[in-house]
C-alpha cells in the first residue's frame, strides 16, 4: 500500500470542491476503498473522508411523498428503519442480507452500489500472473474461458464477464429509485435502473467495455437516494448463496407488486449478480399485469424474459436459479410463497 494524504470534510461543498483533483477518493464506511488500496486496484494519493458530513445519514419521507435516503445511511440503518421496511421492504431486506453485521454498521447505501466486482482473477493482489481487461486495460480477460461459474449471463462482451454484486442496487433498481448525485456542474439524478452500464452498453456508448461501470463523473458523488411511495405496493427480495451468515450472491431476485384482489396489478422484477448493472425483466413485468399470483401463471411471464440470457462455459445454472429466485420473489411479495 502506497502512502497518501488524509482529509476529513464537514460539508458537501468542501467534498465536492476535492474530488475532482488527480488520484483523490472519497471514503465513508471504508469497506471496500481500503481492500481496493491493498490488492493495488486503486492507489490514490488523497483520500477525502465524507463519513461525518451532516444530514447524509437521514431516512425520511420528502416533501414530494417519497422515501428519501442518505448515501451515509449505513446498511443496518437502512435495513432496519420503519419507513424503508413498510415502504421498501425489498430494499431492507437487501440490506440486511449484504455482508456481515460488522461489515453493515460501517458501509453505507452510498458507497455499497459503488463496489466492485467479486470476479477473483479481478481481485487479487498487484502484479497480475494473468489478464484482466478491468485492471490492465487491453490484457484480455482470464474469466472468458476461464472459470465463470459467478459470471455474467447478461449484457457481457468478450473484453469482461464480470457482474455488479450489490444486494441494494438490486432492490433499489426494482423499486425505481432515483440516485441523486451532486459533482461541480450542480446536482442531477439518475434511474437506478440505468446506473449501471453492461458492458455491451458501455461499447455502444463507444467507451471501454471493461472499466466503464457507470453513470457517475470522476467529479460526482452520490448524495442519496429517493423512491417512489406507491399505494398498496408490497415487495420482497430472495438471495440465493451458498452459505447463509454471509455471502455473495449467486443469483438474487428483488420483485415488486401492486394487486387487485387475487390478480397482479403491476410488477417489477430485477436480477442481482446476472450481468453488471441490475437486470430489469421488462418483458416480463409487460406481462405479468392481470396474471394471477401463482407459479403456473408467472413462470410463463419470466421465461419470456430469460429468453435473452447468454450464458458462459461454467454458469448455465444460473438462468435456471434466476427463474426460481424471480418466481419466489414474486410470490413472496404478494403474500403467496
Ligand atoms: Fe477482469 Fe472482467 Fe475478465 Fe474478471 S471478467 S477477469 S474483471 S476483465
Amino acid at each position: 500500500m502506497h502512502d497518501f494524504a488524509y482529509a476529513r470534510v464537514a460539508q458537501l461543498r468542501d467534498a465536492v470542491a476535492r474530488i475532482g483533483a488527480a488520484d483523490t477518493a472519497l471514503i465513508a464506511g471504508g469497506t471496500e476503498l481500503l481492500n481496493w488500496m491493498r490488492l493495488g486496484i486503486a492507489e490514490p494519493t488523497s483520500v477525502v473522508d465524507i463519513g461525518r458530513i451532516g444530514g447524509l445519514d437521514q431516512i425520511a419521507v420528502d416533501g414530494d411523498g417519497r422515501l428519501a435516503i442518505g448515501a451515509l445511511a449505513t446498511l443496518n440503518a437502512v435495513g432496519e428503519h420503519a419507513l424503508v421496511i413498510r415502504h421498501a421492504g425489498a430494499l431492507a431486506e437487501a440490506c440486511l442480507k449484504a455482508a456481515s453485521a460488522q461489515v453493515r454498521n460501517r458501509a453505507t447505501l452510498g458507497g455499497n452500489v459503488l463496489q466492485k466486482t467479486r470476479c477473483a482473477y479481478f481481485r487479487a493482489e498487484a502484479p497480475l500472473p494473468w489478464p484482466c481487461n478491468k485492471r490492465m486495460p487491453g490484457s484480455g480477460c482470464a474469466a472468458r474461458d476461464g472459470l465463470n461459474e459467478r459470471h455474467a449471463i447478461f449484457g457481457w462482451t468478450d473484453a469482461c464477464v464480470a457482474v455488479q454484486p450489490s444486494d441494494p442496487a438490486v432492490a433499489l433498481a426494482c423499486l425505481d429509485a432515483e440516485v441523486e448525485i451532486e459533482g461541480p456542474r450542480g446536482g442531477r439524478s439518475v434511474p437506478m435502473r440505468s446506473f449501471h452500464l453492461t458492458q455491451q452498453e458501455a461499447a455502444e456508448e463507444g467507451q471501454d467495455a471493461a472499466t466503464l461501470e457507470t453513470r457517475l463523473a470522476h467529479d460526482e458523488v452520490i448524495v442519496g437516494y429517493r423512491l417512489p411511495v406507491l399505494q398498496g405496493l408490497r415487495s420482497a427480495y430472495v438471495k440465493v448463496r451458498e452459505r447463509e451468515s454471509y455471502e455473495y450472491a449467486l443469483v438474487s431476485a428483488a420483485a415488486a407488486v401492486q394487486l387487485d384482489g387475487a390478480r397482479i396489478r403491476s410488477a417489477r422484477v430485477a436480477l442481482g449478480s446476472v450481468a453488471q448493472r441490475p437486470w430489469r425483466l421488462a418483458a416480463a413485468e409487460a406481462r405479468l399485469a392481470g396474471c394471477e399470483l401463482t407459479r403456473e401463471a408467472l413462470l410463463p411471464a419470466l421465461d419470456e424474459s430469460l429468453r435473452d440470457a447468454r450464458p458462459l462455459a461454467h454458469n448455465g445454472y444460473k438462468v435456471t436459479m434466476a427463474r426460481h429466485a424471480a418466481l419466489r420473489a414474486l410470490l413472496t411479495a404478494g403474500g403467496a410463497a
